[in-house]
């Protein structure tokens, strides 16, 4: 069995501040998934702070946390010393903040409450080690799509890019299953487990039944069993990896001559999926003359 964990990075939204909406799958294999989680859970306890809930996301670590850089020595504090720090500035500008514009602060330090203990430096580390250690799964499999929103809305309009990546990353994951299947007297299954959203949930589960009954423009998906399951990130770390891929690749998109950024994608690039010199896991859709490093790197057909 062939599980594909999926997490979309961006908006499908035209006006806001995202150039691109991407999907991105990580495949376990069944007889990988234990030592593949259990050398991602353990990667996600350094940097977890006690009982508190931590989970390998690439917004909420890569967020700023302005306080801390009002804190004096705030380096050389214990994890307790500053929570407290934070929690104790956050307490104060709360109470002196009128009551109409609390809800937006508080939804602010939310997303950012279980990372209160580390420092920006950390935190980035944090994100690059978990990219390098996902590209350290030679049993994975990445998967993604990437679509510049301006390029497919002079091209096509906006309708469906979601829908869009969802085909794209399920096709290429089911060509995937099926290579691995060549030759076995027992064909191999898969299943999906998609990242919660009560808003996509039924359309997605309509549209791999449709796959699978009427086929997609490129086939049929022949592989891919059940519903796809629904879950909340902090419940599966397939889907957390999941979220590192799709937001490493979106941000080198956003800046592509940003090094770092660049080094992070490049750091991960030799997991997706590729037939020998082929490279089938990901795709950039954008104007043909786009020479960023996915395009040169696929030789892609748009
Ligand atoms: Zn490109």
């Amino acid at each position: 069995m062939h599980l594909l964990y999926l997490d979309a990075s961006g908006t499908v939204e035209l006006q806001d501040s995202s150039t691109h909406y991407v999907l991105a799958g990580i495949a376990i294999h069944e007889s990988w998934w234990k030592a593949v989680t259990e050398a991602t859970s353990q990667f996600v306890s350094r940097y977890r702070h006690g009982a508190r809930p931590f989970e390998l996301h690439a917004k909420e670590l890569l967020d700023n946390i302005p306080e801390q850089r009002h804190i004096a020595g705030f380096g050389g504090m214990t994890y307790d010393q500053r929570r407290s720090a934070v929690e104790a500035m956050r307490t104060a500008t709360l109470a002196a903040t009128p009551g109409k514009d609390k809800p937006d602060l508080r939804k602010r330090y939310n997303r950012t409450t279980n990372v209160l203990h580390l420092t920006v430096a950390e935190r980035t580390q944090c994100y690059e080690e978990a990219l390098r250690l996902i590209a350290s799964f030679t049993d994975v499999c990445l998967f993604c799509y990437a679509i510049d929103k301006k390029h497919v809305f002079q091209s096509h309009g906006m309708k469906d890019i979601s829908e869009e990546a969802f085909m794209q990353v399920v096709s290429r994951f089911d060509y995937l299953v099926a290579r691995r299947n060549a030759g076995r007297r027992q064909p191999e299954s898969s299943m999906l487990v998609i990242d919660r959203d009560d808003a996509k949930e039924d359309l997605l589960k309509r549209l791999a039944e449709r796959y699978r009954t009427e086929g997609h423009p490129f086939g049929k998906v022949e592989h891919v069993i059940e519903h796809p399951f629904f879950a909340n990130s902090h419940e599966s770390l397939g889907i957390q990896m999941a979220d590192m891929v799709s937001h490493a690749v979106r941000r080198y998109l956003e800046k592509p001559s940003d090094q770092t950024r660049l080094a992070n994608l490049r750091s991960i690039w030799p997991r997706f999926d590729a037939q020998r010199d082929s490279i089938h896991g990901i795709r950039h859709y954008a104007p043909k003359s786009c020479q960023c490093e996915i395009c040169v790197g696929t030789g892609r057909e748009n």
